[in-house]
Parts: C-alpha cells; sequence; structure tokens
C-alpha cells in the first residue's frame, strides 16, 4: 500500500475523551472513530487488525473442529421468551419492533439461535459431535461503555457452541476450545490465563474466563506467581487425550476477583500476585439448560431422545484489538506483534523528491511484495520527522528508511520497532533481514 494513497486520518492532538493507552492510540493512529457512545466506525487501519485478529481465531475455530456459520444479528423475541431469558436480560438488550409489530432484538449472544438451529437439523447422537461459531457482530447497552472498543456497545464477538450426547463428551468439547484459546492468544503474542470464573446468568457448573495482564484492565485478578514464568504455547494436537494439558494449567491457581476468597485460597501470601487484567475470551459448559428448555433432543444409542449438553465459547474479537495494544506499546505509539500488524514492514522514503531515494524505495518495496511480504510504503510529500512520527505510531514491526545521506553510501537503515535497534546495511540486505523474520 502506498500510503499516498490511503487513508490514515492520524491525530496530533491526543484525544481529551481518551482515558487509556489502546484508545488513545487507536484514535490517534487513525483505527477508529466514535459514531456514538461505545458505537465505532473502523478504518482502514483499524479494519485490517481487526480482520487480522480475526482470520487467526478461525483458523484455530477451525482446527480444533468447529464449523464455521454466520448467524444474523437480529433475532426473534420468541426463541428468548421459550428459554425464558428475554425478560431477565434486562436493559443491556436492544429490543426493537418490526413494521409488523412483531417483537425482534439485536443479538446480545446466540445460545438461543443456535439451539434453534440445532433442534431443527439434528435428530440422532449420530451427527455429534457438533461446534458450531460464528465472528459476528453483537450488542449490549452497556450501563457505561468505555475505553473506546475495549467496552462498546456495538462489539465483534466470535462464539462457538457445542452440542454433545452426554457430560463427558461435552467436557471434551470444553477442553478442545480451552486449549484451542491457548494456541489463539499465544498466535497473538499474548499471555492469557485462563481463570476459573462464575457462570453468571448464562448459568452452568463449568467456566474459564482468559485473562491478559493490564494496568488498566476491569478485572481484579489473583494467581499463584508461577503464572509469570508459565509457557501457555502448548503445542499439543487434538488427537490425543486433552484432560491431562487442562489439569496442568488448571492446578495453578488463578482466579477472577469474584471467584477469589482471601479466607479459602490455596496459596500463601507470598506466592499470591494480585493485579489487573482484561476479559479476551469466556468458555462455559452449561448443560442441558437451553437444550431442555427449547426441546433440542437427539436420540441416544438406545433409541431414547435425550437433552443435547451444550457449552458457549466467546472471544472478544474487537476487544483484542485494544488489549494487544495495551499489552504493547510504548510512549511513541502502537507496537504490533508481527501476526496481527496493519503491515509487515514500513518503507520509508524521506526524500520524495530525490531520485535515488525514490528508485532504491519503490524497487525496495516492488521486491518486498514479490517475496509476499504486505509492505507500507510512505512516499508522501512530507517532513521526514512527520514521516517517522506517523510510522512510530502506527506500529508496523519493521521500517526500512530510505535517504539521501544513506543513499551516498548505498546504504538504507531497518529499525526494529520493538527493540528500537538500528542498522545501516545494504537495500537487499535488509530484504534478507526483514523477510527472515515471519
Ligand atoms: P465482561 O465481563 O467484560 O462484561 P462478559 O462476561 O459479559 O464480559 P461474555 O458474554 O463472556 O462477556 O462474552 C465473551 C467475550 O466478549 C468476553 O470475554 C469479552 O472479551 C467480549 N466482550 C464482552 N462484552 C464486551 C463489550 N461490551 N465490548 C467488547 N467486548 C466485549
Ligand atoms: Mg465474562
Amino acid at each position: 500500500m502506498r500510503l499516498s494513497q490511503y487513508f490514515l486520518p492520524v491525530l496530533k492532538e491526543t484525544p481529551k475523551e481518551a482515558q487509556i493507552a489502546s484508545h488513545r492510540l487507536m484514535l490517534r493512529a487513525g483505527m477508529i472513530q466514535q459514531s456514538s457512545a461505545g458505537i465505532y466506525s473502523w478504518l482502514p487501519l483499524g479494519k485490517k487488525v481487526l480482520d487480522r485478529i480475526a482470520q487467526i481465531v478461525r483458523e484455530e475455530q477451525n482446527r480444533a473442529g468447529a464449523l464455521e456459520i454466520m448467524m444474523p444479528t437480529i433475532q426473534p423475541a420468541e426463541i428468548w421468551q421459550e428459554s425464558g431469558r428475554y425478560d431477565d436480560y434486562g436493559a443491556e438488550m436492544l429490543r426493537i419492533r418490526d413494521r409488523h409489530d412483531r417483537d425482534m432484538l439485536y443479538g446480545p449472544t446466540n445460545e438461543e439461535q443456535v439451539t434453534d438451529i440445532f433442534r431443527n437439523h439434528v435428530r440422532s447422537y449420530k451427527t455429534l459431535p457438533l461446534n458450531l461459531y460464528h465472528i459476528q457482530w453483537k450488542f449490549r447497552d452497556e450501563v457505561r461503555p468505555r475505553f473506546g472498543i475495549m467496552r462498546g456497545r456495538e462489539f465483534l464477538m466470535k462464539d462457538a457452541y457445542s452440542f454433545d450426547l452426554d457430560a463427558d463428551r461435552a467436557r471434551e468439547a470444553y477442553n478442545r476450545m480451552f486449549v484451542s484459546y491457548l494456541k489463539t492468544f499465544a498466535r497473538m503474542g499474548l499471555t492469557a490465563i485462563p481463570m476459573e470464573a462464575d457462570t453468571g446468568p448464562i448459568g452452568g457448573d463449568m467456566s474459564h474466563e482468559f485473562i491478559i495482564l493490564a494496568e488498566t484492565g476491569e478485572s481484579g485478578v489473583y494467581f499463584h506467581k508461577d503464572w509469570l514464568a508459565a509457557d501457555l504455547v502448548t503445542s499439543v494436537n487434538y488427537d490425543e487425550d486433552l484432560q491431562p494439558v487442562v489439569d496442568k494449567f488448571t492446578s495453578l491457581y488463578a482466579r477472577a476477583d469474584e471467584k477469589h476468597d482471601p479466607d479459602n485460597c490455596p496459596v500463601s501470601d507470598g506466592d499470591l500476585m494480585s493485579l489487573r487484567g482484561i476479559e479476551v475470551g469466556h468458555i462455559f459448559y452449561f448443560g442441558e439448560k437451553y437444550s431442555a428448555a427449547m426441546g433440542a433432543t437427539v436420540a441416544g444409542p438406545d433409541g431414547a431422545n435425550v437433552p443435547v449438553h451444550m457449552g458457549s465459547y466467546g472471544i472478544g474479537v474487537s476487544r483484542l484489538v485494544g488489549g494487544i495494544i495495551e499489552a504493547s506499546h510504548d510512549d511513541k505509539g502502537i507496537i504490533w506483534p508481527r501476526a496481527v500488524a496493519p503491515f509487515d514492514v514500513a518503507v520509508i522514503n524521506l526524500k520524495a523528491d530525490d531520485e535515488t531515494c525514490t528508485s532504491c524505495a519503490e524497487d525496495l518495496y516492488a521486491k518486498l511484495q514479490t517475496a509476499g511480504a504486505d509492505p507500507l510504503l510512505d512516499d508522501r510529500d512530507e517532513r521526514p520527522g512527520a514521516k517517522l512520527a506517523a510510522i512510530d505510531l502506527i506500529g508496523v514491526p519493521w521500517q526500512i528508511v530510505v535517504g539521501p545521506r544513506g543513499m551516498k553510501n548505498g546504504v538504507v537503515e531497518v529499525k526494529n520497532r520493538r527493540t528500537g535497534e538500528a542498522v545501516e546495511i545494504s537495500p537487499e540486505s535488509a530484504l534478507t533481514m526483514v523477510m527472515s523474520d515471519a
């Protein structure tokens, strides 16, 4: 992408309304634009990161055996009346009436909708196990939308729903999602700690929240200090028994504050950490709660009809954009992990009216594309200082700076955004260096 042809409305001033780094940086980097409280438009740079995160989530869901579908944002009230949640959900639910006076709602979640799909099509246990997911916008009329897209009213969520014949098999489905969440967050460069959690209004008896540590997080968390050194990158595959893997992680104490009881905590004071965190994912097993209420039954091996055992598994896809920034930024701006970066490398031409600089920058830009990278070329007619500041702000992992001084010696400067390390090398070596960091 040529920056001269891109839409990157960066702000010089720090927006006053933003209280935390990620909100501030997303506005300054021209990633989002508020539409109304808790509702945002995603501008090109923001949309690109959002898509990259969604794609990692999608790949890991598919790998774990979940099947992608797409359910609507607008749902009929009837299915929520059947489950009993239409009244329970209260003011967070955005209720809509269509022209025929039918009660509709903008979905805050999709347990009812997916259970309705299931009961219409599945009759036998032979179709099980089944796990259906989608990545779709949700609406929750939060009392206090804040921190930009972190606690929005409209937000993008991945929600998966598992269906199994009995509690033991449902536990296997739960474990697959547990492991897939570890893999998903690790790919994004995040340390997300699974914490035993309350099941809340969804109900049920097994639940974990995945929480990344950040001073500005809304959740208080308590955990054994060994978590800080724990290796959350898991290379297990889904053909093995996952229970020992899950047990290994859950045996180390970690609780969000509502589940932490200081009087009955097994961890000694010296080993207990108390920090703040951001919830980026939440998984639940809730058994027959919806299937029994809505008649989602299957014929078991003995021919008798039984309600299926269900679980649901959410990831805050749009919240992750802010969460990753909270975990990875400095005073100059965002520092994207390569896996979710909007561009792999920025080629910055410091002197757009210099022929040598321009031909070198253009050549690098073309070669990076040919090599399969996604480069950004800063070909704008701007002051060098403004260019470098803008590229630092938007957090592209690598910068190749092409300037007249270096060109005299046939070199460019390659800078790593995270470490700040810079080297002067030939354009060919620059290409090799950037491409070898996949
Ligand atoms: P929270 O405790 O933060 O209110 P929740 O428990 O209501 O979240 P879930 O129903 O478990 O959320 O939703 C799954 C995921 O969706 C959460 O883990 C979170 O990452 C994300 N999420 C929930 N509410 C919001 C919101 N208002 N804005 C952005 N993301 C959200
Ligand atoms: Mg939750």
